[in-house]
């Protein structure tokens, strides 16, 4: 009989609010209305209520049940596949520029979560992108020597240190992103709900936009209403496909993870991991893995699903639960059968050239857009709404020429499916190839 896995539908992270707001019934005007109320929606409306507009936002579930409360909680200043890769494709001058990009937006944060007052659990104790087999060594030291030269805060984490840190032995080197941390996803994006309400923004809940018409004023009608608007805001990533507007942006792609059980104090001290840093293995489709608050280990990753045609693939998928299980065991040994209490995941919005978009389009340019964070969008997200703000106000944010190129789109179907194959297809053999290695290494 095949193994049964706990299954959270949206995460542990977040529950439906107490305070749910009704749904949508009337027909409104605004100056902006925003689709979609995850950290991008939240953050763009209460940046623009700073401002003094009056912004209504429309969230197909509640605020927080996208990948905003589902996501593992990396604060991180990561951007695109890698640096490396990001040397190739853009050269040294955008490269440095968006390694820069990337640790604003963790500062963004950080200065975020203090002036709302948000008690999400952050703990900046940074994250490292660890080696896992000796092959890695040169290309993480390489990589840690080109994001310092570009102006990152990141070094290479010799063995020696690793282990004075503490951390398991099958990590063995790391690139250490000092800028950063971890927090609780959930109640960040509660936190930035409730202070998105307290600043007088409408949020209909339970409103899905079902289309948009393009004008000098924009037209989003949900099932029962609808909201005239100067301007409309897409703030839906990996959904972003059932808005009907930038079909091609983005992939949807299914991540899963899980929550251990607490930790007991003999199983803490044989973890003995007293930095608490976020660690993600340098694998192609990374594993990753942190402690929480409550001495819970939460990780995943490691598979991805796309669905043809960016359908949301399957959310309870045994393969991927067995895999993300199996690599926590491999990598912990020392915690034993510490029980697994939750398997989740939610959908990343990946991008053909895996950084995130912002733009406007539509007959009169009042259709804003800010998605596709490929995986990084704690911090990316976040700032994302200053940058949108501006963007609406006719003006160009600091950070906007740091993401100005030629915006890619994926393929369409059959051949979007067809290269999502070819490209997992690669990835996950040469992550089968590295993990064979370490077990014969062993
Ligand atoms: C499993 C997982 C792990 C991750 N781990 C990390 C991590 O550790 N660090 C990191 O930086 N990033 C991580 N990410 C990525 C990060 O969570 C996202 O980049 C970020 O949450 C994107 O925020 P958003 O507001 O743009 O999108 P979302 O939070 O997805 O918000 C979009 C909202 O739009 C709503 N919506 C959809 N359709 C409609 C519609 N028709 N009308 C109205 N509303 C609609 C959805 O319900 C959703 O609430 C992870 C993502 C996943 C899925």
């Amino acid at each position: 009989m095949s193994k049964t896995y706990p299954f959270e539908e949206i995460s542990p992270w977040v529950e439906t609010p107490d305070d749910l707001q009704p749904p949508l019934v009337d027909d409104l005007r605004a100056d902006v209305v925003v689709i979609g109320g995850g950290y991008t929606g939240l953050s763009t409306a209460l940046s623009l209520r700073a401002q003094g507009a009056d912004v209504v936002v429309l969230e197909s579930g509640f605020a927080g049940s996208g990948a905003s409360g589902r996501n593992a909680g990396h604060v991180a200043p990561t951007i695109g596949k890698d640096i490396p890769t990001l040397l190739t494709m853009f050269g040294e001058k955008r490269a440095a520029l968006l390694a820069r990009f990337a640790d604003a937006a963790v500062r963004y944060t950080e200065e975020t979560i203090r002036k709302h007052g948000i008690d999400c659990e952050y703990d900046p104790a940074g994250n490292i992108m660890a080696g896992v087999h000796p092959k890695q060594e040169k290309r993480l030291r390489k990589a840690a020597e080109t994001a310092s030269r570009l102006g990152a805060e990141m070094r290479f984490l010799p063995e020696g240190e690793m282990r004075e840190r503490g951390l398991p032995a099958a990590f063995r080197f790391g690139v250490f992103e000092s800028c950063g941390g971890t927090l609780h996803p959930g109640k960040y994006v509660l936190g930035l709900r409730r202070a998105a309400l307290a600043a007088g923004v409408r949020l209909f809940e339970s409103s899905a936009l079902v289309s948009i018409e393009e004008g000098s004023t924009v037209l989003a009608r949900t099932t029962h209403g609808s909201v005239r608007a100067d301007a409309a805001v897409l703030a839906t990533n990996a959904y972003t496909k059932a808005t009907g507007l930038r079909q091609r942006a983005v992939a949807p792609l299914r991540v899963s993870l899980f929550e251990t059980e607490p930790l007991s104090p003999t199983q803490l001290e044989a973890l003995d991991w007293r930095g608490r840093e976020g660690l993600y293995t340098a694998h192609e489709v990374l594993e990753s893995f942190r402690l929480t608050a409550r001495n819970t280990i939460v990780g995943g990753s490691k598979v991805i699903r796309y669905a043809y045609g960016s359908a949301l693939a399957e959310g309870y998928d045994p393969g991927a639960f067995a895999a993300i299980e199996g690599a926590f065991r491999e990598r912990f040994p020392m915690l034993g059968e510490v029980p697994v209490a939750n398997f989740w995941g939610g959908w990343i919005g990946l991008t053909l050239d895996f950084l995130p978009q912002i733009g406007v389009q539509g007959t009169h340019s009042n259709i804003f857009y800010g998605l596709g964070f490929c995986g990084h969008g704690v911090p990316q997200a976040t700032l994302m709404g200053e940058m949108l703000t501006e963007k609406i106000q006719g003006r160009a944010h600091e950070w906007e020429v740091a993401l100005q190129r030629r915006n890619l789109s994926w393929p369409p179907e059959p051949f979007r499916w067809v290269s999502a194959k070819i490209i997992q297809a690669a990835l996950v053999g040469l992550d089968r190839r590295t993990d064979r290695q370490i077990r014969r290494a062993r």
